[in-house]
């Protein structure tokens, strides 16, 4: 099994390097141009509304007016003098999704190893590809998965940037995720050394003080669509570092994200660090129900990548400990090198992990188990979960007045759902990408009819393609 999962790595990266043999990219040749704030009133008419809300509800036709980045009014036959507006009847109206930890700095190496599994991914990705990247293969890289995010209809995303090796490549990580338009939280992460942990020393990264900087330069407001976390290692299992690693954060009063794992791990970080409402936590393969019991004490979240952890032979989603102690899940997709990148996928995926789960119980003689979790559910986990994990609840993952105009608009007169007779079982259950008509971050129209707004398709390949070539034929030659 091991030589032959070998094979297929080897036979991959040759056919990539056969490509061509690339020259440095022109650095931060700027490819994207960033959008102005929208200004003007917006109506949404006569859409099937999936508010998210529950307060709101859903309607089978409803309004949605906006105003500048902000959603004004949801509801029926609103009126709307001298607003643009943008015809629905034919579409299903939600707010945009949210990926709650994606390596982004690996969106040029998308689909690289999908036969890899956890060691393979952590020996020839993080140990070989992350010492190999520059900064402008973490400008494309983040860039190319902030484009297709859009695209899928992902509004905000959770940048997981383990990739710090410079401070040039945080710059590029920001810059792109700036030049992209969407909503991102920046999680700030340690360098990537070849397999040597953070805290040996090296002449380059600033990690995890950079921070302090980073607060400064880029994210002294609130008010804007970038917003500021820790990607922490705590220390794998160092109880020391991590206690560096929270200071780090909360000196400068940014979120933290760690992945987590291991039966007790939260109760023993919770000796060394206060655990509290500002901490996502991703996978936590082998929690117990004393770190779930203490994750939701703490107010804390639950990131759970159900592609990931299937497709990587690392565990089924321990999806039922957080929800039997009262946790909600979010949903990311984690590593593009490995796993499908749309939350209709990871929706999928969940529903049918959490039920295999609860169908094996059965089958081993349990009479009364958990209540299997619904469309409505796992939508959610895609939304209003997933701006939670950011801290941006107050602002995004419903259609709520006041909230920003982060809203995609769904294709229902399409083959895969028509006719649709549930808006939210055709969600979680029928549609894909292709689906996504229109999408908008803060009121600003990023796609429309089908396609991205103001991108040079043919320049994001062109640099794609070229970090892509020169980061296998680096590898390839040790
Ligand atoms: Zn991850």
């Amino acid at each position: 099994m091991r030589t032959s999962r070998r094979n297929l790595l080897r036979s991959g990266a040759a056919a990539l390097a056969a490509a061509s043999v690339a020259g440095a990219l022109p650095l931060f040749d700027r490819a994207q141009a960033q959008t102005p704030a929208p200004s003007g009133r917006t109506l949404i008419k006569g859409g099937s509304v999936v508010s998210i809300d529950r307060g709101i509800g859903d309607m089978p036709q409803g309004d949605v007016l906006i105003e500048g980045a902000r959603i004004a009014a949801v509801g029926q036959s609103l009126a709307a003098d001298n607003a643009q507006v943008i015809e629905a009847h034919e579409m299903i109206v939600m707010p945009g999704f949210i990926d709650s930890h994606r390596h982004m700095w690996e969106g040029a190496i998308r689909n690289l190893i999908p036969d890899a599994n956890l060691r393979d991914y952590l020996t020839l990705i993080l140990g070989k590809y992350g010492p190999a990247y520059r900064p402008e293969d973490v400008y494309i890289g983040d860039l190319v998965s902030a484009l297709s995010a859009l695209d899928a209809g992902i509004t905000t995303i959770v940048d997981w940037s383990h990739i710090q090796n410079t401070p040039a490549h945080t710059d590029a990580a920001i810059r792109a995720l700036q030049e992209s338009g969407m909503r991102a939280m920046f999680a700030y992460g340690f360098p990537e050394l070849g397999g040597k942990p953070w805290w040996v020393e090296t002449s380059s990264h600033q990690f995890p003080g950079d921070i302090a900087r980073l607060r400064k330069q880029y994210f002294s407001s609130d008010d804007q669509l970038l917003t500021l976390a820790l990607a922490a290692t705590a220390g794998f299992g160092n109880m020391d570092i991590a206690k560096r690693e929270w200071a780090a954060a909360r000196d400068v009063g940014a979120r933290i994200t760690v992945h987590a794992s291991g039966k007790d791990q939260l109760v023993k970080l919770g000796n060394a660090v206060k655990l509290g409402p500002d901490t996502t936590y991703v996978h936590c393969g082998g929690y117990g129900a004393d770190d779930w019991k203490l994750m939701a004490e703490s107010g804390g979240s639950y990131s759970v990548s159900p592609g990931t952890e299937m497709l990587m032979d690392i565990a089924m989603p321990l999806l039922q400990g957080a929800l039997d102690a009262g946790v909600r899940p979010s949903l990311s997709i984690d590593a593009e090198t490995n796993v499908p990148t749309t939350m209709f996928a990871q929706m999928q995926l969940c529903l049918a992990a959490q039920r295999v789960a609860l169908t094996q119980r059965k089958a081993q003689g349990e009479k009364e188990v958990p209540k299997p979790i619904s469309a409505r559910d796992v939508i959610e986990f895609a939304t209003i979960e997933g701006a939670k994990a950011c801290g941006l609840e107050g602002k995004t993952g419903s259609l709520t007045p006041s909230k920003q105009a982060d809203i995609i608009l769904l294709r229902k007169n399409a083959i895969n759902v028509l006719p649709v007779n549930d808006p939210l079982a055709a969600i979680a259950l029928g549609m894909d990408g292709s689906n996504i008509d229109t999408v908008l971050v803060g009121g600003a129209v990023k796609k429309r009819d089908g396609k991205l707004v103001g991108v040079d398709m043919k320049r994001i390949a062109e640099l794609a393609t070229q970090s892509r070539d020169y980061l296998v034929s680096k590898v390839r030659a040790g």
